[in-house]
């Protein structure tokens, strides 16, 4: 297969190189654009206001198509999909994400939204995400049989247009492959308040996960306990049931 690989932790990131990696021995055609730099958490941004330039860049052992991208992680795959690739991709894929995209996470990431921009294209999209590991980065080991797994997935299930798959995989001890609703990620999310040098005040997001509140077979629900997960995305987000009792 054709396969565009973009992310939103940059070009740079250690979890891109290993999905450009396994998805190459695999012998998928595989092109790269990815943003130049960190992008997490900013959703399905795209720019609009200033220009956007592109540079071809080098990944260690990659011979493709690959270009650096000074925007965001939709940009990448509008501008890799519409302008930068010879050909239009059969399967975009993003990441892997240096920390989960669970629950409510999904409509923060730029990763996902990288995958809905595809699906916006007409293409299906594949967005991986693994747990960060503090002070380090994760280990890829686990990505072949996820990548197994989803791609079977896939091709037993085809996409349907304008939906994506949404998958995280843990850090070790996986206990197998559950597909999962998305579930209610929940943060004990708090402000750092500091002080810089000059007297201002400035502030950091902190807080972790506090899980799955009941006992949900959601994402949130299977991650917490071990396995790797999938959910399908899709890009109309409209509340069909609630929609009905408001119909007029
Ligand atoms: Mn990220």
């Amino acid at each position: 297969m054709r396969i565009l690989v973009t992310n939103d932790d940059g070009i740079d990131s250690p979890g891109l190189r290993a999905l450009v990696r396994d998805l190459t021995v695999r012998g998928h055609d595989v092109a790269v654009v990815a943003p130049n730099g960190q992008q997490s958490a900013i959703s399905r941004a795209l720019t609009m206001n200033r220009i956007l330039r592109s540079y071809p860049a080098e990944l260690a052992g990659f011979s493709g198509t690959c270009q650096r991208v000074e925007g965001t992680p939709v940009d990448c795959v509008k501008l890799g999909v519409l302008e930068l690739l010879t050909e239009r991709p059969d399967l975009v894929v993003s990441g892997v994400n240096i920390g989960t995209n669970l629950g409510g996470d999904v409509l923060y990431s730029g990763t996902v939204a990288a995958a809905m921009e595809a699906a916006y294209l007409g293409l299906p999209a594949v967005a991986y995400s693994t747990s960060s590991v503090r002070g380090g980065f994760p280990d890829f080991g686990m990505l072949d049989d996820v990548l197994e797994w989803s791609f079977t997935l896939i091709e037993e299930h085809p996409l349907p247009r304008g939906t994506i798959l949404n998958v995280n995989f843990p850090q070790r001890d996986v206990k197998g492959f559950r597909t999962a609703p998305l579930g209610s990620m929940n943060y004990d999310e708090h402000y750092v308040r500091r002080v810089d040098p000059r007297g201002g005040a400035y502030y950091w997001l902190d807080g972790g996960s506090l899980g799955e509140k009941e006992d949900a077979r959601t994402d949130v629900y299977w991650f917490d306990n071990g396995y790797c997960t999938a959910t399908p995305l899709k890009l109309d987000i409209t509340d069909h049931e609630f929609l009905h009792d408001i119909i007029d």
